[in-house]
């Protein structure tokens, strides 16, 4: 059987669908059609693929981590280095397309939420590129922990609006971002960070995303006249993960790992952000439902992770989706372990990684040495570490201010 998600109501499986207002049901209305029409043009993808290269600097290229690899003893870990991109990571692939999109429905604003301010700064750079109004929702508290991304926003000619309610913080800040959308539909599109949100979010993130894999699977025959053993990537709302997994769904030979932020440990209530990993119930936020951590009265939990992207407590309903027919696994992998994989990667090979992507190494890094020689471990690097330099320092205890 070949895979079709999602259904014409936006479902992967069970998971998905769109639980929103009534007035947001004509906003997603109008974007599934133009979604829909720019799928089967193909002058719109010329244009982002267009954009894609000159740009954004793709294709990024999969690089053999060769002293790492021989360090560990076991199979071999190859990179994807979407940590080269403009802006550092993965984000603005999803950005570029978005933009593009709102572009062709005649919207003159873009909105957006942002945790750590990744999503935000790269929203920022696209609406600069295309000369669009850009105005960022972003948790208070997040405004004091991400002050040189607010700064970044700024200098690109965003808007960033803070959002005092709830736990003030991404969460929260989605929920903001929605509100405005609701009084703003005209004029406004809504470009959502993740692999997330009401449909066809989950499946047009999944789109842009997929030139990650697309590539890797070019690259990979170029590379080692096959494709990997196992791919891995790092799992927040999940966009970095399905982008590089979606081509490789029906590639059977290939095992697919996502990987949760484990935090202080998945038993630990409220200081992870491992939803799947934990068995969390099933649940509606963001208006989509999928797997969502919650306390005993359907209450949204707390989280907690090391890395400010992968704090989110729900996870894109595709996740939710290939967990339940078993085609991807989903591991979670705790705070010290991404730490010290970033350390690793940063000694034996000059790259330093995002902590995000650190979760994903990490896991190779504790499997390759029990695999054989001849196997290849391919890593999805979601992102570079500059911006999470004060955060390990800190973790070490040293003060660099
Ligand atoms: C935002 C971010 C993530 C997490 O988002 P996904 O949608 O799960 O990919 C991962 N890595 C980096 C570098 C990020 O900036």
């Amino acid at each position: 059987m070949t895979y079709s998600a999602p259904d014409k109501y936006g479902f992967f499986g069970e998971f998905g669908g769109s639980f929103v207002s009534e007035t947001l049901i004509k906003a997603l209305d109008e974007l599934k059609i133009a979604y829909r029409n720019a799928k089967n043009d193909p002058e719109f993808w010329a244009t982002f693929h267009r954009d894609l290269r000159l740009y954004v600097g793709r294709p990024s290229p999969v690089y053999y981590a060769k002293r790492l690899s021989r360090h560990l003893g076991g199979a071999k870990i190859y990179l994807k280095r979407e940590d080269l991109n403009h802006c550092g990571a993965h984000k603005i692939n999803n950005t570029i397309g978005q933009a593009l999109l709102a572009k062709k429905m005649g919207k003159k604003r873009v909105i957006a939420e942002t945790g750590a301010g990744q999503h935000g700064v790269a929203s920022a750079t696209v609406a600069a590129r295309f000369g669009m109004e850009c105005t960022v929702f972003m948790g208070a508290d997040d405004i004091i922990r991400q002050a040189p991304n607010v700064y970044r926003m700024k200098l690109l000619g965003a808007k960033v609006v803070s959002v005092d309610s709830g736990s003030r913080t991404l969460k929260d800040a989605m929920n903001e971002a929605l509100r405005e959308w609701v009084a703003c539909v005209d004029d406004t599109f809504y470009i959502i960070g993740t692999a997330a949100g009401p449909a066809p979010y989950p499946e047009l993130v999944r789109d842009f995303q997929c030139v990650i894999g697309n590539e890797c699977k070019e690259q990979m025959q170029d590379l080692i006249s096959r494709q990997p053993d196992v791919a891995v990537a790092c799992v927040g709302g999940g966009s970095n993960a399905i982008g590089l997994f979606y081509p490789y769904i029906e590639e059977k030979s290939v095992r697919l790992i996502g990987v949760e932020a484990g935090g202080l440990g998945i038993q630990t209530p409220n200081q992870h952000a491992a939803p799947i990993s934990s068995n969390s119930p099933i649940g509606v936020l963001h208006g989509f439902k999928s797997y969502l951590m919650q306390d005993e009265n359907g209450q949204v939990s707390a989280t907690h992770s090391v890395s400010a992207g992968l704090d989110y407590p729900g996870v894109g309903p595709e996740h939710a989706h290939l967990r339940q027919i078993g085609r991807v696994e989903y591991t979670a992998v705790n705070d010290d372990k991404a730490l010290s994989a970033f350390h690793d990667l940063c000694r034996f090979e000059g790259i330093i990684p995002a902590l995000e992507s650190s979760h994903a190494l990490a896991w190779a890094i504790e499997n390759a040495p029990t695999m054989n020689k001849d196997e290849v471990i391919l890593v999805n690097l979601s992102g570079r570490g500059d911006k999470d330099i004060n955060t390990v320092a800190k973790l070490v205890g040293i003060n660099l201010d």
